[in-house]
């Protein structure tokens, strides 16, 4: 039988791994486990792939997004706009330094934060605005950065899942996801596009005197040694995760293709199936498909994942509550009716498997299942 993962880390693992054992083992024999040689030459090779001034590893992609905010002297009570349809540390780390989150929609589409929804939100005391490059794909950048200079707003993109993806701007320029804003974070998590075989995190930005200040506020306030100008905290990639990274970073683009062409073939062998619409692609971004997500109509979507589990199928719910009804963030004050599209994103959303090892029979089988299911209706 077919042994379909949603995300495949080991047989990846075991095609390049003369290489990652190499990296690893030279770590380990050079001892050097903390800001070691490999940090420096990551965050170098990172910063020309991505084409930005600065590179700031960090422990994970929740601390890169808290240092940024760190970074930009936010204040208590300030507004920070995002989203309600992301993983839960794009809000958390707002709500945590005491700056007030502003929850908005996301579009049904392409489900990244909607543009009109952040305008309508904007008061006075906006000072942020936190878009997520959702599943792969970037929200609309161009969008966004207009808004941001028009009410002077710092732009922080969340691009843990976009490690790769392209903006290209209505001028036909194009930059990589996380380098357009004030400041870019992301997270290596072992299933991240990027992802190294522990924690790791990184801020991209090309503002020197913010890179500067950042990788003070990541090293405990400190700039020389001993002498601590800022209240920081320590969040640092390891060197082993470092290592790991060169490897992983000179695979990148085959694996974001990888990734590409299982959805090339999803696209095609779903198109035209009533029961399901597929993921929005929009043409200011590629899609490096961090997830693959469908929508399933009519109230089938817990129904088609129990299907698919019993002929040994993995999906996932990316994500399964909308999060200004999450305990922790009752406080804000939303009512329940008040996101209607991210409501109905959450009880139709499915991630179908999505990793850079899916080979032909595998998705055969997953796109037949689901075509049969589809067709007992
Ligand atoms: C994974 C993820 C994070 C957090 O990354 P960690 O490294 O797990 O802290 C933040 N935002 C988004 C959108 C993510 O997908």
């Amino acid at each position: 039988m077919l042994q379909i993962q949603m995300v495949d880390l080991k047989t990846q693992y075991e095609r390049i791994r003369p290489e990652i054992d190499d990296a690893i083992f030279s770590v380990i024999s050079s001892s050097a486990f903390i800001k070691g040689p490999d940090v420096k030459q990551f965050e170098e090779e990172l910063k020309s792939y991505l084409g930005v001034n600065h590179v700031i590893s960090c422990g994970n992609g929740t601390d890169a997004l808290q240092i940024v905010m760190m970074s930009l002297g936010l204040k208590p009570g300030d507004e920070v706009i995002t989203t309600n349809f992301t993983f839960i540390a794009t809000l958390e780390t707002v709500a945590l330094l005491g700056l007030k989150p502003v929850i908005v929609e996301p579009e049904s589409d392409s489900f990244n934060i909607s543009v009109s929804e952040i305008a309508r939100a904007i008061t006075p005391r906006t000072r942020a605005i936190v878009p997520v490059h959702l599943f792969g794909q970037c929200a609309d950048m161009d969008g966004i950065m207009d808004l941001a200079r028009k009410n002077n707003l710092f732009v922080i993109e969340d691009a843990a899942q976009a490690t790769g993806a392209d903006y290209f701007f209505a001028d036909g320029k194009s930059k990589k996801a996380g380098t357009i804003g004030t400041a870019g974070t992301t997270s290596f998590f072992p299933s991240k596009n990027l992802g190294c075989y522990g924690d790791g995190g990184a801020v991209y930005t090309n503002d020197d005197g913010l890179a500067a200040k950042i990788r003070s506020i990541a090293n405990h306030g400190m700039k020389i040694r001993y002498h601590y100008d800022d209240i920081g905290l320590n969040s640092r990639l390891d060197t082993l995760q470092a290592a790991i990274l060169r490897v992983k970073l000179r695979h990148l683009d085959d694996y974001n293709k990888a990734r590409q062409t299982a959805a090339g073939f999803y696209d095609k062998a779903l198109a035209g199936c009533d029961g399901i619409v597929l993921p929005g692609r929009k043409k200011y971004s590629s899609h490096i498909f961090h997830q693959y997500t469908i929508k399933v109509r009519n109230g089938k979507r817990d129904e088609l994942k129990k299907y698919l589990e019993e002929n040994n199928i993995p999906s996932m719910i990316y994500y399964p509550g909308p999060l200004h009804m999450q305990q922790a963030y009752r406080y804000l004050g939303y009512r329940d009716s008040d996101f209607p599209v991210t409501d109905a994103l959450c009880r139709e959303v499915l991630s179908l498997p999505m990793h850079t090892e899916l080979d032909q029979k595998q998705l055969e089988y997953i796109t037949e299942k689901i075509l049969g299911f589809f067709q007992k209706q």
